[in-house]
């Protein structure tokens, strides 16, 4: 077994970024928006904004009261649609209820749309079109590139069809001619299908859902799943059992979480030179 290390990838990509804007001497920007107080989006922020100063970029938080109205949402992404000065725009999931999150999503130019969710990026991601991608399913097609494994041709298979990682895979994977299968909450024996996947994604959140028995030999497991418990994280596959019968495995943490942040500034720069003509 071989890890996928996404920690070292990420170090990677974020040096050769680093290169380009150091010398380019420019500042791509970033603005987050926050409603509410969720602990886990916490988190996640502060990582963005440490990893995007870090870059040399300038980073945006932008903070909401729970109760807010759409209007006051909607009204502020006009805003920084407008704004030449911000670069990258991203509405931090989850949001509350009283929010209707596609609408929100979708208000966001879609040129600025670092989370790839706007209907016209996921639209051209279908269509195999330059557009801005979802990061995490963007960060696990590049830490399989870096590591050195072919896409075409290999039997994928995704549990989980989320709009924000299942989903965007099954493009990224068939537009590297990949043959993909989706299974997802109601799909029955998962097993039947896991057990023939040579490059195996998971996505659901479910703390060690995927056993040694569900797993082909020599295949390569991806495990996108982060679950809390007790203060301590783990992923949706038994790591411990799987590893050594695999060929290649992302560790949670380590693996994927890494990659989705990289990706994510790799936006944020793109869109600066999309927006700048550089
Ligand atoms: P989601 O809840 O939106 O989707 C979960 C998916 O799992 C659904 O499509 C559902 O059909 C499927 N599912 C549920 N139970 C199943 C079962 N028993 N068998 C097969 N499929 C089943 O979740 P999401 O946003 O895609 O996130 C999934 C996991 O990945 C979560 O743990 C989340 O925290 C993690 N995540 C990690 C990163 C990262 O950067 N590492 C990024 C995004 C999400």
């Amino acid at each position: 077994m071989t890890l996928l290390d996404g920690i070292k990838v990420k170090k990677e990509l974020l040096n050769e970024l680093k290169n380009k804007i150091d010398t380019k001497n420019i500042k791509p920007s970033l603005a987050v928006i926050q409603i509410g107080n969720d602990s886990a989006s916490n988190i996640y922020i502060k990582n963005k904004e440490k990893t995007a100063i870090n870059l040399g970029c300038k980073f945006e938080h932008i903070k909401f009261k729970e109760d807010c109205t759409e209007k006051e949402i909607l009204d502020k992404i006009d805003e920084l649609n407008n704004n030449n000065d911000v670069d990258g725009i991203l509405v931090q999931m989850p949001i509350p209820k009283h929010l209707n999150e596609k609408t929100i999503q979708n208000r966001i130019i879609s040129t600025k749309d670092v989370d790839g969710l706007t209907d016209i990026n996921v639209g051209k991601l279908i269509n195999n079109k330059k557009c801005l991608v979802s990061c995490t399913p963007q960060g696990i097609i590049k830490l399989l590139e870096e590591s050195g494994v072919s896409i075409p041709g290999k039997n994928v298979v995704i549990v989980g069809r989320s709009k924000l990682v299942g989903k965007p895979l099954i493009s990224l994977f068939l537009n590297n001619d990949a043959t993909v299968t989706v299974c997802h909450s109601k799909t029955n024996n998962l097993k039947e299908f896991t057990k023939n996947a040579d490059i195996l994604v998971v996505a659901v959140g479910k703390k060690h859902l995927i056993t040694e028995d569900m797993v082909k030999k020599d295949s390569v497991v991806i495990d996108v799943g982060i679950n809390r418990i007790d203060g301590k994280l783990y992923g949706d596959v038994d790591y411990e059992n799987v590893k050594n019968k695999v060929s290649l495995i992302t560790p949670v943490p380590g693996g994927v979480g890494p990659m989705t942040v990289a990706m994510l500034l790799c936006n944020v720069n793109t869109v600066y030179k999309n927006l700048n003509n550089k």
